[in-house]
């Protein structure tokens, strides 16, 4: 009993120091004295919470069964802090720009603020923690039951009290030192303060029990190495498919168990401290698994068959009658758990409050209306209950599963369940395409994965899933058995869980993601997310000033022209008195060329193209709307200059065609006076030569002078005729004319059309003079002629036997159609057009004219208001003469 009393009374001595340090650190942090607080070493001290009581006790246990197994669990934080620390630079860096308060706010404020996806990460860790920190409340039970086995032998019933009494403890401790203040940043001063205590003190324990058993029991180091050889341990071998699922998981988990995530990101003071943390915290993990197989050993060796090998650390010591060591080793266990549970309360209960207890809270109270000034209490309140609440779970499964051997197997089912996080955390810092929707899928997946094939079978068969569910599926469906999802059999089941999880779980992340489109806030946090080096952090930019230069020359080139941006550079760099091309990127400098840039793409772009490079400056929405202005302007600008560009264009087009038609009319011209001349040529010879057959030649008869003196005649009415014709055309086209407009019968104007065509003898015309009683007002002379041309046309050129011309009179669009359609052979269809230019002709018929005919009865029309064309399809020959109803002449 003594015994038992003085480890109370010690442990509770230790409690009071913890509270005092707790305390002693929150009042330095206060009154600003914090600064040997916030060490490095400090911060590296705080991540061994890491180690938990499942490492404290567990590796020595897991060692005694698995062999060297138990130090994958260290090789993958280890790989983490040495291998990846830029990528832990980055996770910081995000956490401090965004002021990310937990995993949850992480991955919720990457993926536009989403609040359904802060809720669900909140449950999966509460979900994957709880059970943990039952874990932890069964070691110190455990633990305590050991020393009161040795003292007066077991009393069980003692040890749910035990686990009440720590629980209530612990949760009295955190709310006190956790919800202190509400910090801006959420930093724990006095928590960090304190576990920084416990992870020495933990190691401390650790190391003694350690040298205890080599140069106290084991009589030196090679002799117990020899004696490690020989047992049973140093014959396990190793399965590669565990190691390498073990050292992932293990990497993970570091990356996303809640409370790694308070001490790594939301608890750093300083990103620089993660250079000490890379070397310093693996040496710290090898320190603590130093001496964990001689101690398996030597307790496999010592202690009687059957005993807990989890508990070889104390009853070791123990049963060498060394109560001290046991005490500290006691204590190093009581460090561990109550480190891990303090952090772990704290981590997971700013989540529930956050993201579920706090906005249920005000919709409920509020209806979300704006909150008065007292908000603060409320969440101080909602943690401090949260708090209680997480440490009550944990309590609860402890006495739910009755500590027995569920628990075992808890670390790595925990473990598993927060590495689903990694996918969405990680594709959130590298990956601008990761969208909302894909987390959600991912996250569920992976989850609901992880819950079939890991956490239900963990309780073994007969728990919740029943043995035949694990033998033969659900409904017996064999592709589902937990174990051996899609028929893959044979697999470790902690292998084939990882294996299962994190692949679909990252197949449905990046799937989803693609095929879904973020919104704009996703796509700003994204980029907030993504490139946070650019997005933050001042000048601590990690490239070389000069680098930065040659990123300033390429971007500089690109915008002035090579030769304007070299000079450029190369005077700058001569005025900083360096040899070359690259000036310091100094503040002047960066003006000059902000200034010379802005000429090209204005200020505000110029600006944030320099910050970017630079990182000096984070782009504010100010920038931006600077640069969308400048944009619109340059817009605008372009599209002026788009538009006299096109006018230029049209002008150029219009002057083309002018040119096209004046080499069209100069060749119109030329062909024009060919025609003349062979037209006037040929009555022109035959004048001349009869006239001077008449005058030269003796004894003609009478009757041979009257004919030549008739050709002669002949031959000067069709000149006259012609040059009629020619005039009248000129005339018509240059628009000299005046036209007489008067009213009168359309009847009458055929009338006397038919008349002066001569009567239309050899003509049959056929008319309906009832429909051609119409009143037109317009030139009817003008009219008329335009009808005996048509008429007379036909007289020449219908090829008919018995010719006929059918007049024909209707209306259509507004027009007064008259059409003359005569029951010739028509005009072939290419010749339709040509036909109404000037000389031409397409049948070679003796009585033909000119061809000046059409040419003016187009003018003539045209000068009408209407016009005159082909009217094809009609059987012969057919053309229709349209004018307006009412008088429209065109313009004189
Ligand atoms: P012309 O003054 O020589 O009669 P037009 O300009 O009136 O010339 O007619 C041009 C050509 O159209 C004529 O040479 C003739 O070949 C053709 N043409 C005009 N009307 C008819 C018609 N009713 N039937 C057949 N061909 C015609």
């Amino acid at each position: 009993m003594a015994v038992l009393n003085i480890l109370v009374a010690v442990c509770l001595t230790y409690v009071a120091i913890l509270f005092l340090v707790a305390f002693m650190a929150d009042r330095a942090a206060m009154r600003g004295r914090a600064v040997w607080l916030r060490s490095p070493l400090v911060y590296t001290l705080s991540l061994s919470i890491y180690c938990t009581a499942w490492t404290f006790y567990g590796a020595v246990g897991n060692a005694a069964r698995s062999g060297l197994e138990y130090v994958t669990i260290y090789i993958g934080p280890t790989l983490v802090m040495v291998g990846w620390w830029w990528g832990l630079r980055k996770l910081v860096r995000v956490g401090r720009a965004q002021r990310v308060t937990s995993i949850a706010d992480l991955i919720s404020s990457r993926y536009g603020k989403s609040p359904l996806l802060a809720v669900m990460v909140t449950l999966m860790a509460v979900l994957g923690t709880t059970p943990y920190i039952a874990l932890q409340l069964q070691s110190v039970t455990l633990s305590f039951a050991a020393f009161a086995g040795t003292a007066e032998g077991a009393r069980p019933a003692d040890s749910q009290s035990t686990a009440l009494w720590v629980a209530a403890g612990l949760a009295v401790f955190t709310v006190l030192f956790g919800t202190r203040n509400l910090d801006a940043n959420e930093r724990h001063n006095g928590v960090v303060m304190a576990i920084a205590l416990e992870a020495v003190v933990k190691l401390f324990a650790l190391l003694a029990v350690g040298v205890f058993v080599v140069w106290g029991l084991g009589g030196g180091l090679s002799e117990t190495l020899a004696r490690i050889d020989t047992s049973e341990i140093g014959r396990w071998q190793v399965a590669p498919g565990r190691w390498a699922g073990m050292i992932f998981l293990s990497a993970a988990a570091f990356l996303t168990l809640p409370r790694m995530f308070q001490v790594l990101v939301v608890e750093n003071e300083n990103e620089g401290h993660l250079r000490l943390a890379s070397w310093m915290f693996p040496a710290y993990l090898m320190l603590i698994s130093l001496f964990v197989l001689p101690i398996a050993v030597t307790g496999l060796e010592r202690m009687p068959a059957g005993s807990n090998p989890d508990l070889f650390v104390l009853t070791v010591p123990l049963s060498e009658g060394q109560t001290g060591l046991a005490m500290l080793s006691f204590l190093g266990g009581f460090s561990s758990a109550t480190s891990m549970v303090i952090v772990a309360a704290i981590a997971l209960s700013t989540m529930v409050s956050n993201h579920i207890v706090v906005p249920i809270w005000l919709r409920l109270a509020h209806g979300g209306a704006l909150v008065s000034g007292d908000v603060r209490n409320l969440v101080l309140l909602s943690r401090r209950f949260s708090i209680a609440g997480v440490l009550l779970l944990g309590y609860l499964y402890f006495r739910v599963s009755g500590g027995g051997a569920a628990l075992a197997a808890i670390g790595l089912v925990s473990f598993l369940g927060v590495a689903q996080f990694l996918p969405a955390m990680l594709g959130g810092l590298f990956w601008r395409g990761a969208t909302r929707s894909g987390a959600i899928a991912g996250l569920s997946v992976g989850f609901a994965v992880w819950t079939w094939s890991m956490l239900l079978p963990s309780f073994g068969a007969g728990g919740v899933l029943s043995a035949g569910i694990l033998a033969e599926g659900p409904f017996a469906i064999g592709w589902l058995r937990p174990q051996a999802l899609f028929g893959i059999d044979g697999l470790d089941p902690l292998v084939h869980a990882i294996l299962w999880s994190m692949v679909l779980n990252t197949l449905a992340f990046v799937a989803v993601s693609l095929v879904s489109f973020p919104s704009p806030l996703e796509r700003l946090q994204g980029a907030q997310f993504v490139d946070v080096f650019q997005h933050s952090g001042g000048r601590q930019s990690w490239t070389g000033g000069m680098a930065q230069s040659e990123d300033l020359l390429i971007m500089a080139q690109r915008i002035m022209g090579a030769g304007d941006a070299q000079r450029l550079f190369q005077r700058e760099a001569q005025r900083q008195g360096l040899a070359g091309y690259l000036p310091e990127p100094s503040p002047d400098f960066l003006n000059v060329l902000e200034r010379e840039l802005s000429g090209s793409v204005g200020a505000a772009t110029a600006h944030a193209m320099v910050g970017q490079i630079v990182g000096g400056a984070s782009v504010t929405v100010e920038d931006l709307m600077a640069v969308a202005d400048e944009t619109a302007q340059m817009m605008e600008y372009s599209s002026q200059l788009e538009a006299k560009s096109a006018e230029l264009a049209r002008t150029a087009r219009q002057l083309r065609e002018a040119n096209e038609k004046l080499t069209q009319l100069s060749v119109q011209k030329d062909g024009f006076l060919s025609q003349i001349s062979h037209e006037l040529r040929t009555p022109m010879t035959s004048i001349r030569s009869f006239s001077e057959i008449l005058r030269d030649t003796a004894g003609l008869t009478e009757m041979e002078k009257g004919r030549y003196a008739g050709i002669i005649y002949g031959e000067t009415v069709r000149l006259t005729r012609l040059l009629d014709d020619l005039l009248d055309l000129s005339v018509l086209e240059n628009g000299q004319v005046r036209m007489n407009v008067s009213h009168g019968s359309l009847g009458d104007v055929i009338d006397h059309a038919v008349a002066a065509a001569g009567g239309a003898v050899g003509l049959q015309i056929t008319r309906d003079r009832e429909v051609e009683a119409i009143l037109v007002e317009t030139d009817l002379d003008r009219l008329a002629q335009v009808f005996i041309n048509l008429i007379a046309n036909a007289q020449k050129y219908c090829d008919a036997e018995r010719p006929e011309l059918r007049i024909s009179v209707g209306r259509s669009g507004g027009m007064l159609n008259v059409d003359f359609t005569d029951n010739g052979s028509g005009i072939p269809r290419d010749a339709q057009e040509v036909i109404f230019e000037k000389f031409s002709r397409v049948s070679d018929r003796e009585a033909g004219g000119a061809g000046l005919g059409l040419a003016i009865c187009r003018e003539i029309m045209t000068r009408l208001g209407g016009k005159v064309a082909y009217l094809p399809g009609q059987g012969g020959t057919a053309f229709r003469v349209s004018l307006p109803e009412r008088a429209q002449l065109a313009a004189q």
